[in-house]
């Protein structure tokens, strides 16, 4: 897509705090949904501030068509218009923010550090990929061995489930430790506890603004078109509960308790600087599949564990530009069948594993199945996380501007006790 003004680097806001090194500079402008008063109003992150478009659009100063879109809590009906409009309301805001214009009279901005943020869109379905190859290798040579460690699919398709769109929940909300059955070592029959073996997911989330109309299917181009926009995602794992039920039709309950997103979309628009290549293909894919457009994306991504007492500790930088398959290329795959694609639809990339030792994202591989447990400067160690751990993923892009994508926060509960 093509670069315009909104892009500009060189443009500042009003807002003071926007100018400089904020994650949410001018050219930024990323959607939320947060909690004012008694209500619930959508918003855009501006610096350390939040302008508030449900008032905006209450007061007649933005219209996005011909009935009121931001109005119900949730960002799905402006999603849902498609990105000549979220391209004109972006135009808008930017222009709104920026320092040539005059700051509103009206009460439209609302400090961050004040907000509760909320779901961001009410989630229609949500489809957990496998996309990034060193993911996929490297687990699939922990339990199948180095020879069968990549399906056969997994060259011509980007591997998926449909996962449970009511476990998706906002950074921030605290995710209790799930039970389930698990097969104990040495045993032939499982027991019912909780997990031992609980994971994160480093992910990227891309969600559904545009829906196909009774079953079309899309190119990876008009796929990639239908995205409104990107969050960090967080596919807590139980890896014990998975290993025993996974087998023959994946991941079921081990992935069901929780889904953590970042609170902010950062649109498709925000992200055009940020563009690269796919991977080159081992195979030629199908040609529904197969694109020759940069529908990638540099984010770099970082993961913490903050434990319940001590320092945090980094446990991996890594990049979306890993993904063997781009977001597109994965919408573009579910629509292949028919599927109905539906506004809220979010589709998670897959843990994004990069090349090395420092870009694995999750425990699994970090400690080798739990055998090389991590080392916290103060001499505490983890296999997998403990209850009262907290687990934040950051993403950054960086070139003719920097944006960010804010924090994907989650603290482990203890597990109700069966
Ligand atoms: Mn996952």
């Amino acid at each position: 897509m093509n670069l315009d003004r909104t892009h500009d680097p060189a443009r500042r806001s009003w807002v003071s705090s926007a100018n400089g090194h904020s994650e949410f500079p001018l050219q930024n402008l990323p959607y939320g949904v947060f909690q004012r008063g008694s209500g619930v109003h959508v918003g855009v992150a501006i610096g350390d501030m939040i302008l508030d478009l449900t008032v905006l659009e209450n007061l007649g100063r933005i219209k996005v068509g011909d009935v009121p879109v931001f109005q119900a809590g949730e960002l799905n009906a402006f999603m849902a218009r498609g990105p000549a409009d979220w391209h004109r309301l972006r135009v808008v805001l930017s222009d709104l923010l920026d320092v040539a214009s005059a700051p509103p009279e009206e009460e439209i901005l609302f400090e961050q550090t004040a907000a509760r943020m909320n779901m961001p869109f009410y989630v229609r379905s949500f489809t957990d990929f496998y996309a990034s190859r060193a993911h996929a290798a490297n687990v699939g040579a922990m339990f199948r061995g180095a020879e069968n460690a990549l399906m056969p699919n997994w060259l011509h398709l980007p591997v998926g489930y449909n996962g449970r769109a009511s476990g998706v929940v906002v950074s921030g909300t605290a995710v209790r430790r799930p039970t389930g059955q698990v097969l104990q070592q040495g045993s032939t029959t499982p027991v019912y506890a909780p997990t031992m073996r609980l994971d994160m997911e480093v992910e990227l989330g891309a969600v559904v603004g545009t829906a196909t109309e009774g079953g079309g299917t899309l190119t990876p181009t008009q796929a990639d078109e239908a995205i409104f926009g990107y969050v960090l995602l967080n596919d807590w794992s139980a890896r014990d509960l998975q290993l025993w039920e996974y087998q023959p039709l994946g991941p079921f309950l081990s992935k069901a308790f929780a889904t953590t997103i970042s609170p902010w979309v950062v649109t498709r628009d925000a992200l055009a600087p940020f563009r690269t290549p796919i991977p080159p293909k081992e195979h030629a894919l199908l040609p529904y599949l197969a694109s020759d457009e940069p529908l990638g994306f540099d984010i770099a991504m970082e993961a913490s564990l903050v434990p319940g007492a001590g320092a945090p500790l980094s446990l991996c930088q890594t990049n979306a530009k890993h993904l063997y398959y781009a977001p597109g290329q994965m919408l573009a795959h579910l629509a292949s069948s028919g599927a109905p694609i539906c506004t809220g639809d979010l589709l998670g990339s897959g843990t994004i594993s990069g090349p090395d030792d420092s870009s694995l994202g999750s425990l699994l591989e970090i400690t080798e199945n739990g055998t090389q447990p991590l080392r916290f400067p103060d001499g505490q160690e983890r296999a997998f996380l403990e209850d009262g751990d907290q687990i934040s993923i950051t993403g950054r892009c960086t070139g003719p501007y920097s944006i960010g994508f804010g924090s994907c926060d989650g603290a482990i509960q203890a597990a109700h006790l069966p």
